[in-house]
Parts: C-alpha cells; sequence; structure tokens
C-alpha cells in the first residue's frame, strides 16, 4: 500500500501553491491517472483535486473577441463536442472528439485530461514487460522487437516508438490551438505543436509543461474553415479502439483552387502530427485525385515504420486523400475505402 496525500483546491492560486511539492499530480476527471495508478505505473506522493474549480471559465466554453473561443481545462469531452460555439465554428473538433473513447469515458474525461493521456503501448502498461523506457528510464523498449500494430511510424526513436492515442488532440493541431497554463512562474501558452514531445531519449516525458503547471483551457483562434472540416479515424474496431491512423482535415476552396489547408495525422507519432508538407502541395491547386495522391505521397516520403506496421505508411496515405475529399464535398463521409 503506497501513502499518497490528498488536497481539495479551491481555486487556480490555491491549486498551484498546493502542487509544488515534487511527486505531485493534478487529478480532474481521472480516467487516465487512476487506470495508471492501479496498475502500478504511476506513483504520485500526492493528489490535488481540481475537479471542483470553478474559476476563470474552468468548466466553460467562452467567445474570445478576436472570433476565436476558449474551452476550459474541465469542460467535459462530451459537453465541449457538443457545446454549440465548437459544433458551428469547429466542428472538426466535435468530430473527434466523439471519435474518442466511449460515451462513458467522454462524459467522465476533461479537456486538460484528454491532453495529458499517455500512450497505449501495452507494454507500458503491462509491468509484467520488465523493459519500457517510458515507465522504466533505463530498462529498454520491448516493443522494437514486439506487437507493433499500434506503434509510431513518424519521429520515433531507438528508445521508445510509442503513439499519442489522443483523438481531440490530432484536431488541435490542425486548429493551431493553445494551451494556456498557469504554474508558479506564472500565466503562458504553449501551442499545441510544442505541447507534446518526441520521444528522443526522455520518452518518459509527454509534454514540454514545467513542474507544478496546470492546464486552464486551450484557445482556438478565428477559423474560416469550419464548412468544410472532416475527421477520418481508422481502427480495428468501429467503436472503443484506438486510432491505427487518423486524419484531420479543412479547407477553404476558392473558385477550385485550395485557398487553405490544415491537415494532422493521429496514431502515427508520439505526438500528434501536422501535415505541413501536404498542406502546402495542396495549397493554390485543384482538388483532383492526382494532386491529393501527390500530396499524401509527399508527406509520408520520410515515414519509417516498423517491421510490424508497415502497412500504416500506405493507410496514412489512403487517410489523407479520404479525410480530404471528404472535407472537400468530393467524397461522402459513409462510403468506405479511398480513391487512392
Ligand atoms: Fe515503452 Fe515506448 Fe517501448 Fe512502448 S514503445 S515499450 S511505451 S518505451
Amino acid at each position: 500500500m503506497e501513502a499518497i496525500a490528498y488536497e481539495r483546491a479551491t481555486n487556480i492560486a490555491d491549486a498551484v501553491k498546493a502542487a509544488r511539492e515534487p511527486g505531485t499530480a493534478f487529478i480532474g476527471g481521472g480516467t487516465n491517472l487512476l487506470d495508471l495508478m492501479k496498475g502500478g505505473i504511476a506513483h504520485p506522493l500526492k493528489l490535488v483535486d481540481i475537479t471542483h474549480l470553478r474559476d476563470d471559465g474552468l468548466d466553460a466554453v467562452r467567445a474570445l473577441p478576436d472570433g476565436g473561443i476558449r474551452i476550459g481545462a474541465l469542460m467535459r469531452n462530451s459537453d465541449a463536442a457538443n457545446h454549440t460555439l465548437v459544433r458551428e465554428r469547429y466542428p472538426l473538433l466535435t468530430q473527434a472528439l466523439l471519435a474518442g473513447a466511449s460515451a462513458q469515458l467522454r462524459n467522465m474525461a476533461t479537456i486538460g485530461g484528454n491532453l495529458m493521456q499517455r500512450t497505449r503501448c501495452p507494454y507500458f502498461y503491462d509491468t509484467a514487460f520488465a523493459a519500457c523506457n517510458k515507465r522504466a528510464p533505463g530498462s529498454g523498449c520491448a516493443a522494437r522487437d514486439g506487437y507493433q500494430r499500434l506503434h509510431a511510424i513518424l519521429g520515433a526513436s531507438e528508445h521508445c516508438i510509442a503513439v499519442n492515442p489522443s483523438d481531440m488532440s490530432v484536431a488541435l493541431a490542425a486548429l493551431d490551438a493553445n494551451v494556456q497554463v498557469v504554474g508558479p512562474d506564472g500565466a503562458r501558452q504553449i501551442p499545441i505543436g510544442e505541447f507534446h514531445r518526441l520521444p528522443g531519449d526522455r520518452p518518459d516525458v509527454d509534454t514540454t509543461l514545467r513542474p507544478g503547471e496546470l492546464i486552464t483551457g486551450v484557445d482556438l483562434p478565428p477559423s474560416r474553415l469550419a464548412d468544410r472540416a472532416y475527421y477520418l479515424k481508422i481502427r480495428d474496431r468501429a467503436s472503443y479502439a484506438f486510432a491505427l491512423v487518423s486524419v484531420a482535415a479543412a479547407l477553404q476552396v476558392q473558385g477550385d483552387k485550395v485557398a487553405a489547408a490544415r491537415i494532422a495525422l493521429g496514431g502515427v507519432a508520439h505526438k500528434p502530427w501536422r501535415a505541413s508538407i501536404a498542406e502546402n502541395v495542396l495549397i493554390g491547386r485543384t482538388l483532383d485525385d492526382e494532386t491529393l495522391r501527390e500530396a499524401a505521397a509527399a508527406q509520408m516520403r520520410d515515414a519509417r515504420p516498423q517491421h510490424g506496421n508497415r502497412f500504416k505508411v500506405a493507410l496514412a496515405e489512403r487517410g489523407i486523400v479520404r479525410a480530404v475529399n471528404v472535407a472537400a464535398g468530393r467524397e461522402p463521409a459513409g462510403v468506405t475505402g479511398a480513391p487512392a
């Protein structure tokens, strides 16, 4: 039995103050942290309970003066997905949130917790496997010679080939979100592309959060891409499964030319992967099958699959083609199979 100190914070300043001691974790929905603690993977010395905080719009969605929105970190995933401002202005985010987990988990999990959820690599969760650099730094990586179907094809290192499991974060990457945090040194914002880390030689560190920092919200800048957006999640079963590959795509089309494109990939790397190469190929071009296949192939040219997941490269290419086609209205969302 491990003793864990518990403190219930009453406001943001209180929570940050309570988290000064090393080994402290914030607990909100608890849908990942409690699993990790029960599995003997996470060992916090102290839990700071933030579930009842209501200051600074932590449990709300509000419009920002620039035309964007701020989603409070303690909003439940289901509430955020169904909020009018999110549905109308950022349908891509609604789709991604509703593609994640189960209804019960979405009702419990928070936006901040979704950003912080850890990889679903099976060796990370099964302590019977001693080798996992993410769980036990320096112990090795059981996945490198093991089961790799769900693992990375971009940005991996010799120390870890795990992927980030969040659907929401893929949409946030495409939408250029900024994560708002408050810590011992004050408030700051972290662009979503810099929030999650690649594994490098420190796969045990998932994010660029500093010790004691609390996520307070996520800002979405104004977007003109709402009308043409689609989140494609390809998985082994139709629900309650993590993505083999996912694609968040949003477009702005003027005449028959692509004026703006936002594409991000999930299930392929230790962080949501912004597909800037594909975006740049598409901008200014007429959207046709040949151009789309060119963009997807260019994006995946740097992929380095493992022996057990070579199929993911073609899957990602076809996923990009299909997601952009659906976003552009060139293909109905209900039809399976990609034209590539
Ligand atoms: Fe651990 Fe990463 Fe290797 Fe999985 S891929 S066993 S999380 S080090």
